[in-house]
C-alpha cells in the first residue's frame, strides 16, 4: 500500500476522479499553479458523449470522439499526475482514496512523485480536496436477463459491441432461406429507452440500412426492422409537446415501429417480454423474438458513490447521487465536491450540466487560493456554507442552453434557450445543420473537432463501412 505524496507540500492537493465532462472540464480550468492535481480514471481519454449514437454505424469513428487525458494535462502550467486506476473507495475521515491501477504507467508528470503502481496494485492517494465526477452506469432496474443479453451505448467498447453484434446477425440471416422465422428474429433490432440516447441510435441504425446496407446487401435490407419501446405516452420527454409529435412522426416514417406506453420486463437470449397498457387501461403482454438488444433506459449511481452514501451521515438518504449544496460541496463534508452525473443537484443528468458545473467549481478554487488562511479555516469549519458566503463565493448558477437530438434521416430537434429565454425551437433538415454546429462547437478539442468534420465529409461522398471489428 503506498500513499501519493507531492513534493510541493506547501499546495493542496486536489484529487480529481473521472476523465468525463465534469473531471476534465475541471481540469481545463483550474489553475494548476496553486494546487498539486491528481486525476484518477481507469478511462485514458476523454469521450464526447454526444456523438457516441452515431459510433456503432460508423457515421463518426469512434478515434474521432476520444481525446487522450495526456492531451488536456500537458497543457497545465502546474504539475498535474494521472493515474490510470479506478477509485475504489473513498473514506472521507482520513482524506484518502483507494485506487487499483490499470496500467503499470502511471505518472505523466515528470515532476510528482512517481509512487511506481503496477498494473491491479493497490495504492491509497491523500487529497486535501476532492473533487467526484465518476458519473453513472446504466440502469437495468434489475430486470433479469438485461445484463447477460442487451448491449448498453454509455463506452467505446459498447458502440463496437453493437456493431459486431448487428453485422453479425445481418450475416447469418443472410444464410437463412427469405420467410424462416429465425431469420426474421436476426433482423429484429430493439432499443429499449425512448430518451435521446436510444432515439439517436434507433435513428443513426435506420440510416445506416437505409443509405448504407442497401447498397452492401439490397436482398436482405428490407426484411430489417428497428422496434423502439419506451415506457411512456411519448419519446423525447424533455422536449415541448410540438417537438416530440414531429420526432415520433419521423420515426415512423422512417420505418421504426415505435411502441410507446410499453414497458419491457424480461429479457431472454432470444426474445423480450413487454407489457402495453392500452387506452381503456387494459394491459397486453407481449413477446418480442430480436436478434440485437440495445438497452437505453437511463442510468444510476455507481457502487464507488452508494458506498459513500453509507459513510457520510447527511447522504445516508441518497439514492440519486452525492447530494450536493449550493457551491457543490458534498453535504456532511468540508472537502469533497461532486460534479456531473455523480452529483444530485437536482439538474438532469448532461454533459452540459457536468460542464458548467466544472467550470464554476475551478473558478471557486481560484477564489479560495487567494483568501488568506481559507483552507485551514474550511477544515475546521462546522459552517462551511456560510464561511464560502462569508468570502464572497457566488452560488452556482444553472443557466440552460437547450437541448437538441438527432432523428435520422438527416432530421433533428432543437430548443435553444439562454436560460428562461427561448431563442430557436424547431424541427427538421434545418436543425439537423444547427445540430451538427452547435455540437461541433461542444468538442473540447481543435483535433476532435477536425476528425468529426473529415468523418462526415467522408460518409457524404464516400457513405460508411461496414465491418465487424478486424
Ligand atoms: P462521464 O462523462 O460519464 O465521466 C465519468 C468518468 O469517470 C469516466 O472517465 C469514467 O471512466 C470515470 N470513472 C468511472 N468509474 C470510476 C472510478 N471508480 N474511479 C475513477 N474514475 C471512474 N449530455 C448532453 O448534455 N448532451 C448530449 O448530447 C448528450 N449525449 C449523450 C449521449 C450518450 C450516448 C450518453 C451515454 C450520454 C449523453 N449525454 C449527453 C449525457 C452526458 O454524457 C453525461 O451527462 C456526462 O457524461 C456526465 O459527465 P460526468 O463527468 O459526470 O460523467
Ligand atoms: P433517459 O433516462 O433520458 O431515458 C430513458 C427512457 O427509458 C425513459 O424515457 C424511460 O421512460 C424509458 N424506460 C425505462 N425503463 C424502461 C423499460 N423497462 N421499458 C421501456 N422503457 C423504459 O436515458 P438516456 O436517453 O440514456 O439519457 C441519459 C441522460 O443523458 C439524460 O439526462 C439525457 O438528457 C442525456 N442525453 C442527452 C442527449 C442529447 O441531448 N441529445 C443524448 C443522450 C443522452
Amino acid at each position: 500500500r503506498v500513499i501519493h505524496q507531492n513534493k510541493d507540500s506547501e499546495k493542496p492537493t486536489v484529487a480529481i476522479l473521472g476523465s468525463g465532462w465534469g473531471a476534465i472540464s475541471f481540469l481545463k480550468h483550474i489553475d494548476s499553479t496553486k494546487y498539486n492535481v491528481i486525476l484518477i480514471s481507469p478511462r485514458n481519454y476523454f469521450l464526447f458523449t454526444p456523438l457516441l449514437p452515431s459510433c456503432p454505424v460508423g457515421t463518426v469513428d469512434e478515434k474521432s470522439i476520444m481525446e487522450p487525458v495526456v492531451s488536456f494535462a500537458n497543457k497545465k502550467t502546474g504539475d498535474v499526475t494521472y493515474y490510470e486506476a479506478e477509485a475504489t473507495d473513498i473514506n472521507p475521515t482520513e482524506k484518502t482514496v483507494t485506487i487499483k491501477s490499470f496500467s503499470n504507467i502511471n505518472t505523466i508528470s515528470p515532476n510528482s512523485v512517481n509512487v511506481g503502481l503496477k498494473a491491479n496494485e493497490v495504492a491509497q492517494i491523500k487529497y486535501d480536496y476532492l473533487v467526484s465526477a465518476v458519473g453513472a452506469e446504466p440502469n437495468t432496474f434489475g430486470i433479469p436477463g438485461v445484463e447477460e443479453h442487451g448491449c448498453f451505448l454509455k463506452e467505446i467498447p459498447d458502440s463496437k459491441k453493437i456493431r459486431n453484434k448487428f453485422i453479425e446477425a445481418v450475416e447469418k440471416a443472410n444464410l437463412l432461406p427469405k420467410g424462416d422465422p429465425e431469420r426474421k428474429r436476426l433482423l429484429t433490432l430493439v432499443v429499449v429507452g425512448g430518451g435521446p440516447t436510444g432515439v439517436e441510435t434507433a435513428g443513426e441504425l435506420q440510416d445506416y440500412i437505409d443509405q448504407d446496407l442497401k447498397t452492401f446487401m439490397p436482398n436482405i435490407v428490407d426484411e430489417i426492422q428497428i422496434i423502439l419501446i419506451e415506457a411512456l405516452p411519448v419519446v423525447l420527454n424533455m422536449f415541448e409537446t410540438k417537438l416530440t409529435s414531429y420526432a415520433e412522426k419521423v420515426l415512423r416514417e422512417t420505418n421504426i415501429d415505435l411502441k410507446t406506453k410499453t414497458a419491457v420486463g424480461k429479457v431472454e437470449s432470444e426474445y423480450l417480454i413487454a407489457k402495453t397498457k392500452k387506452d381503456d387501461g387494459s394491459v397486453e403482454e407481449t413477446k418480442i423474438p430480436y436478434g440485437v438488444l440495445v438497452w437505453a433506459t437511463g442510468n444510476k449511481p455507481r457502487s464507488l458513490i452508494t458506498n459513500l452514501f453509507k459513510k457520510i451521515p447527511e447522504q445516508n438518504s441518497a439514492n440519486r447521487g452525492l447530494i450536493v449544496d449550493e457551491t457543490l460541496l458534498v453535504n456532511g463534508t468540508n472537502s469533497i465536491f461532486a460534479i456531473g452525473d455523480n452529483a444530485f443537484a437536482k439538474l438532469p443528468p448532461t454533459a452540459q450540466v457536468a460542464h458548467q458545473e466544472a467550470e464554476y467549481l475551478a473558478k471557486v478554487f481560484s477564489k479560495i487560493s487567494r483568501i488568506p488562511n481559507f483552507h485551514e479555516n474550511l477544515k475546521i469549519s462546522s459552517t462551511p456554507q456560510a464561511l464560502f458566503k462569508e468570502n464572497g463565493v457566488k452560488p452556482f448558477e444553472y443557466v440552460h442552453l437547450g437541448a437538441l437530438a438527432y432523428l435520422g434521416a438527416e432530421k433533428a430537434i432543437a430548443n435553444i434557450t439562454y436560460g428562461k429565454r427561448s431563442f430557436y425551437s424547431g424541427g427538421g433538415i434545418f436543425t439537423f445543420f444547427v445540430w451538427r454546429v452547435l455540437y461541433l462547437s461542444m468538442i473540447l478539442s481543435f483535433r476532435s473537432r477536425f476528425k468529426v468534420i473529415a468523418d462526415w465529409t467522408k460518409i457524404a461522398f464516400f457513405g460508411r463501412d461496414a465491418f465487424k471489428e478486424l
